[in-house]
């Protein structure tokens, strides 16, 4: 595989760049090798520099749902291009979607846009702090909720991929609010709870964490949340910024059964446009300035040309059922096939799945927390990653992320991905 032109580009990148990235685990530093620079992207493939083509499993980290370049939502943006891109005032797309999301997601009766996943968490956690008058919250060890402060505290995604869950620059004052607990613990939180009675705001957490490697919640284990957060007069927050209109219309609380009083959006909502939401129970939200005196605002929020891809993307979801059917089924397909060659090849490495969300972790115990997922061997992750490129299919850069599947992926698709993991697998190990 050729790549001279992404290598000069990430050479010079690195001159103007912190990293020559604009996000830190795009510069592969996880996995080795060069990143690629993409070119264009378009169904289930993205192009890089050098005209090469690679099968999607990350899509944009989710909000590729129907995959790349969608006819509908190019239309959608250059529709509303034609009429300004930006005004900074109301506009009655931001009323049609807030409505859709409210019918769409069970915990959501009111929303704010903002712009990105980071915004929609910062802004929740301050609302629940408003709302509850303390100060305190609790999340989980290896969750990712974006890159603000108090949430840069034994954090996945990216912050343990380069090896700094905890980063300097959050002052020890912020720190010391963030409560951590392992994931699927419920004993733990009674323990926080206890040694912190009535101090507590929020319980913030990825209903199914996609940011250590995908990971699902033990049976009982959400709801057991929603009893402690209901006794305890503390704000359940749900951050499906991942699992959000990709696990189910309503997301994974709406798969689980389990409403939470505030819900972080983002990625799909903006249909590959830079947005986030937030929302919940109309008493919570009417917090939120100007109805009430937590201050939140956004000069860009509810940008036109990102509502116009957002509502489109929604619309289609909310009307097209067959959607989760058809993800669930690819899905399915896919990680019963890397199943299937792990059974031949006689390995025992972990598949975590649901719908249309999985990761393959490089080791052979059961991954249910953060703790568990550090056995995986992120050496041999780094291999397969590389090989699997070779072979054409673009994974996430890291052992802890997981994959993104789009129903774009057609069964031909998914034969070229099950024979490349053979053969990786097979070269990496030397079998
Ligand atoms: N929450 C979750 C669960 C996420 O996965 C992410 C990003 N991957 C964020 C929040 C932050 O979103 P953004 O990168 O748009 O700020």
């Amino acid at each position: 595989m050729q790549i001279s032109k992404s290598k000069a580009l990430f050479e010079k990148a690195q001159n103007y760049i912190p990293g020559g990235v604009n996000s830190p685990v795009r510069a592969f530093r996880a996995v080795g090798g060069n990143p690629i620079f993409i070119e264009k992207a378009d169904g289930a493939h993205i192009y890089d520099a050098d005209g090469n083509s690679y099968l999607e499993l990350i899509n944009s980290w989710g909000p590729m749902i129907l995959g790349h370049n969608h006819p509908m939502i190019k239309e959608a943006v250059i529709k509303a291009m034609e009429n300004g891109t930006s005004f900074g005032a109301p506009t009655a797309r931001e009323v049609e979607i807030a409505e859709l999301i409210t019918k769409m997601v069970p915990s959501v009766e009111k929303v704010r846009m903002v712009n990105s996943g980071t915004e929609a968490t910062m802004s929740a956690i301050r609302v629940a702090r408003g709302f509850t008058g303390r100060d305190k919250f609790i999340k989980m060890e290896g969750h990712y909720h974006g890159h603000g402060d108090s949430f840069l505290i034994a954090a996945g995604s990216g912050a343990i991929t380069m090896g700094n869950p905890d980063s300097p620059g959050v002052t020890k004052g912020t720190a010391k609010d963030t409560l951590l607990a392992p994931y699927n613990d419920l004993e733990a939180i009674e323990q926080l709870i206890s040694a912190n009675k009535g101090e507590i705001a929020a319980l913030i957490l990825e209903p199914v964490p996609g940011n250590m490697g995908l990971v699902t919640p033990k049976p009982g284990y959400l709801e057991g949340l929603r009893k402690i957060c209901d006794r305890e007069g503390i704000v359940l927050i749900f951050d499906e910024v991942m699992t959000g209109f990709r696990l189910a219309k309503g997301g994974a609380q709406e798969l689980f059964e389990v409403t939470p009083d505030m819900t972080t959006l983002g990625k799909i909502i903006g249909g590959g446009m830079p947005v986030g939401a937030y929302g919940g129970k109309k008493e919570i939200m009417e917090f939120v300035s100007p109805a009430g005196p937590v201050y939140q605002a956004g000069t860009l929020s509810g940008n036109p040309i990102a509502m116009a891809a957002g509502l489109t993307m929604l619309q289609y979801l909310d009307t097209h059922d067959e959607v989760y059917a058809q993800l669930n089924t690819i899905g399915d397909k896919l990680v019963s096939g890397i199943q299937a060659s792990l059974n031949k090849l006689d390995l025992n490495y972990t598949i975590n799945h649901l719908g249309s969300m999985y990761s393959l972790f490089f080791t052979d115990k059961e991954v249910f927390d953060f703790a568990s997922a550090k056995h995986a061997d992120t050496g041999l992750f780094g291999k397969y990653f590389q090989a699997m490129l070779h072979r054409g299919i673009y994974l996430a850069p890291s052992q802890f992320e997981s994959l993104f599947l789009s129903t774009a992926l057609t069964d031909d698709y998914i034969s070229q991905i099950l024979n490349a993991n053979e053969t990786s697998l097979k070269e990496i190990l030397s079998l």
